[in-house]
């Protein structure tokens, strides 16, 4: 069925080419559509602020994409969660991940491939889910850089929210191998809350995929109203960053201590890096994000994510060297008797 052209009122079935697709927000008027190239024209002088910001959105919804596809891979290579086995108790809305072990030893890596054998064949959704579990502070940490280019290009505005998720669409619990203990899905969920230079309110979330939601973007509204409860914080760009830096003297537990560093060591490793990959990509990653077919993103985004690819394995060979594993065990001996001392 034809919807009413845009300037005329007349039935019309051809959508503005430069804003098509554009998520919409809030109160928004429809999708911009018209009846002849005329009208196209003629409503032009009055529409091009309005087709501007609805271009914006399409620039987000890209880099939010981005953003979560960067941390997919990231937690493909090196994912800190050891279990036995997946079980879907109830599909789409409760896993257990069982047998899940934590006695881990100082001497190996302790963030390793993910397990994809495990996760059932073909359901990429549940996958991702997994993928994703706990993973929100971890993206905090490391997809800084990234997101720091995005609030540069596309946003005024960019901060780390802390909240409470409810109404979660799914439950993942990790269920402990030695005892009945299990460590269900934490209360507090980051997400980034994205302002535009018009005031529009966004925001990205890189892991909601664990709760069920695996749409990266929504609006501000969308989060507050349909998922979240309390909001606990709200930091600057990069505060979860040096808030897990000074970690180190609250934890106990050697391997605690250890698989800290090597997350540190890890974001180091990567951070020396990034500014090479945005050299390799200039500026063009940004440019397709603000112009261009999804086609010509998609590629684009394909080409960028597997130097991130590249990249992360070079960081991970560093990081898991013997010398690098003998250093973190040493600084973690050390740490621990002084916190022994201490007490
Ligand atoms: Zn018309
Ligand atoms: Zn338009």
């Amino acid at each position: 069925m034809d919807s009413p052209c845009s300037w005329c009122h007349q039935p019309a079935h051809k959508p503005c080419t430069a804003c098509q697709g554009a998520p919409a927000y809030e109160n928004d008027a429809p999708e911009v559509i018209y009846c002849s190239s005329k009208c196209q024209k003629d409503h032009w002088r009055t529409h091009k602020p309005d087709c501007q910001q609805r271009q914006t959105r399409i620039s987000l919804r890209r880099a939010a994409v981005l953003i979560k596809d960067i941390f997919r891979k990231m937690r493909l290579h090196a994912y800190p969660w050891r279990f036995a086995e997946v079980v879907v108790a109830e599909p789409g809305k409760q896993v257990f991940l069982n047998g899940f072990e934590s006695n881990a030893s100082m001497f190996v890596p302790l963030l390793r491939a993910f397990p994809v054998d495990l996760v059932v064949a073909g359901d990429q959704e549940l996958r991702d889910a997994v993928l994703m579990f706990r993973g929100c502070a971890d993206a905090m940490l490391f997809l800084y850089e990234f997101v720091e280019e995005i609030r540069e290009h596309i946003a005024f505005e960019v901060e780390e929210i802390t909240c409470k998720v409810i109404n979660p669409r799914l439950n993942i619990t990790l269920q402990l191998a030695e005892d009945h203990n299990n460590v269900a899905n934490v209360d507090s969920h980051n997400v980034y809350r994205v302002t535009l230079r018009n005031g529009e309110q966004w925001v990205i979330d890189p892991t909601g995929a664990q709760f069920g939601f695996p749409d990266p973007l929504c609006t501000w509204q969308a989060l507050e109203s349909n998922h979240v409860d309390m909001i606990h914080a709200e930091n600057p760009l990069g505060s979860t960053r040096s808030f897990v830096r000074h970690l180190e003297g609250m934890y106990r537990r050697g391997t605690e201590i250890c698989s800290l560093k090597e997350e540190l060591d890890l974001m180091k490793a990567l951070e020396m890096r990034v500014p090479l990959l945005f050299q390799v990509f200039g500026t063009d990653l940004f440019m397709t994000l603000q112009g261009g077919s999804d086609a010509e993103f998609d590629q684009a985004k394909e080409e960028f994510l597997g130097f991130v690819e590249r990249c992360f394995r070079a960081a991970l060979v560093e990081i898991n060297s013997i010398q690098s594993i003998l250093r973190r065990r040493v600084d973690t001996e050390r740490l621990i008797s002084q916190l022994r001392r201490e007490v």
